[in-house]
């Protein structure tokens, strides 16, 4: 018998079927990849194993192809977010309108006035760009904007408080994921902590008993992940603000997700205002570009103007600062806040979070006998009602009334949460992949944020569930 013998690189570079492939990839990856296929396939063909037409150069060419598309394909990838949790942090969190899209496009295509006055040609403050704006949005006197609220805080207490003590209350020594807590952060600002009161019950007298000739500020910050009820105390703001002063200390209050306007007006829990907490007094707010404000990631410092000076001056906000692209989102966004009875329409966040349950309802149960029919007889598909989450530790135990393709294996229940592990994976596989969640012998589909239906639509027929 004649023995096989692999084909030169050369031999198949030349080939008739790689010259796409050149065309596509270039020359210096399409040799990297046949020479890594060949040197794998040699053991093969000394033992006799693989045939003539396994190493014909049409299908070493086939071979290199799919790897190499594999290899290219872009590792940021759109999702499908179904999870039920609008601003996911996982997943991006708030979606820009066009306005933003176009404004980065612009920002990303040209150079621009970043740090450059026009008027006077001279060379300009970066946070000039959108100083104005939110002074009007948020009757602040002055505002910076750095990386986001993390470096916000971070930079605001390190600013204020470096080697002085910051008094806050046992309840709002709080973690937000992504191991950022607030004695950590503290503690690497430079600032000591000096915790006042029980984690459920704050009182003035405990904030003034802990003011000494050592304290730099107070500290209050938003319980944004959670919720503390029943027997419960907390100094409200205009209070401690009150009380901050006569002792000469500012007060600082990190909002966390910070809304520009008062959400009820939309149906929505209240959240506490960035007005409202400067009209109490907080002498500096913090809050997320990218929570309740739909905008870009980013954390806003507004404040007394004194204040900001001395926080844009730390050589930290340098290392902090925003980028182009970041600011030119964040003014189209806060532009749109102009017209605020037109927000619902054009913030992309605000919109999917006030969409009605009737509406997505009527959308699941357009949707489920299509799915149904794909998933075939071993799942029970139904459209039901559902709750999802705002997210981003927006309101943690507030519920948005939604509506979901809810997904049950016909199954006994040994097999069930495999049943479940495998459709979930094969949703992830999909070419845009979709994210639901398993909850109670289930997999749920939250529709609220199916904006583009037929690109959903159009991928279904390609779901492989392995049995
Ligand atoms: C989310 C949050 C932060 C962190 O904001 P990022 O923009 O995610 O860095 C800080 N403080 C509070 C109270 C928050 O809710």
């Amino acid at each position: 018998m004649m023995s096989l013998r692999l084909p030169s690189i050369d031999g198949v570079l030349r080939h008739p079927a790689c010259v796409p492939l050149l065309e596509r990839h270039g020359r210096e990856s399409l040799l990297a990849g046949l020479r890594q296929l060949l040197d794998e396939l040699r053991p093969g063909v000394l033992n006799g194993q693989l045939s003539a037409v396994e190493i014909s150069p049409e299908v070493l060419a086939g071979r290199v192809s799919e790897r190499l598309v594999q290899q290219q394909r872009s590792h940021v990838r759109r999702v499908f977010n179904l999870t039920g949790t609008v601003l996911h942090t996982n997943l991006g969190r708030a979606l820009l309108p066009d306005e933003a899209i176009e404004a980065v496009q612009m920002a990303a295509r040209y150079p621009l006035n970043l740090e450059f006055d026009l008027a006077s040609g001279k060379r300009g403050d970066r946070d000039d760009l959108i100083e104005g704006l939110i002074r009007e949005l948020t009757g602040a006197e002055a505002v910076t904007v750095v990386n986001n609220n993390a470096a916000a805080v971070l930079l605001t207490l390190n600013s204020l408080g470096a080697r002085k003590e910051g008094i806050i209350s046992r309840g709002e020594l709080i973690e937000i994921g992504g191991a950022f807590r607030i004695p950590d952060i503290m503690a690497r600002a430079g600032v000591r902590l000096h915790e006042v009161g029980t984690t459920n019950r704050t009182h003035a007298r405990d904030y003034e008993a802990a003011i000494n000739p050592r304290s730099g500020l107070i500290m209050r910050v938003h319980a944004s992940n959670y919720s503390i009820e029943g027997f419960t105390a907390r100094v409200p703001t205009a209070e401690l603000v009150e009380l901050a002063h006569r002792h000469g200390l500012p007060l600082l209050e990190d909002l966390g997700s910070g809304s520009l306007l008062d959400l009820t007006r939309w149906g929505l829990p209240a959240e506490p205002t960035v007005r409202q907490a400067l009209l109490d007094g907080a002498d500096i707010v913090t809050f997320s570009g990218d929570k309740l404000l739909g905008g870009p990631q980013a954390g806003l410092i507004v404040g007394r103007k004194e204040l900001i000076a001395k926080i844009k001056k730390n050589p930290l906000k340098r290392a902090l600062r925003v980028d182009k692209l970041t600011l030119a989102a964040l003014e189209a966004v806060l532009g749109l806040y102009r017209d605020p009875d037109r927000l619902a329409e054009r913030l992309p966040s605000l919109r999917l979070l006030t969409r009605p349950q009737a509406d997505i309802f009527a959308q699941a149960s357009r949707l489920q006998p299509l799915l149904a029919e794909i998933l075939g007889s071993v799942w029970q598909v139904s459209a039901v009602e559902a709750l999802g989450m705002i997210g981003s530790g927006s309101q943690p135990v507030a519920r948005l009334p939604s509506a979901a393709l809810c997904m049950r294996p016909q199954v006994s229940k040994r097999l069930r949460g495999r049943c479940l592990l495998n459709l979930e994976a094969a949703l992830r596989a999909l070419p845009i992949p979709v994210l639901g969640r398993i909850d109670d012998d289930a997999l749920w589909l939250d529709l609220r944020q199916l904006d583009d239906e037929p690109a959903w639509l159009a991928q279904l027929p390609q779901l492989q569930v392995d049995p």
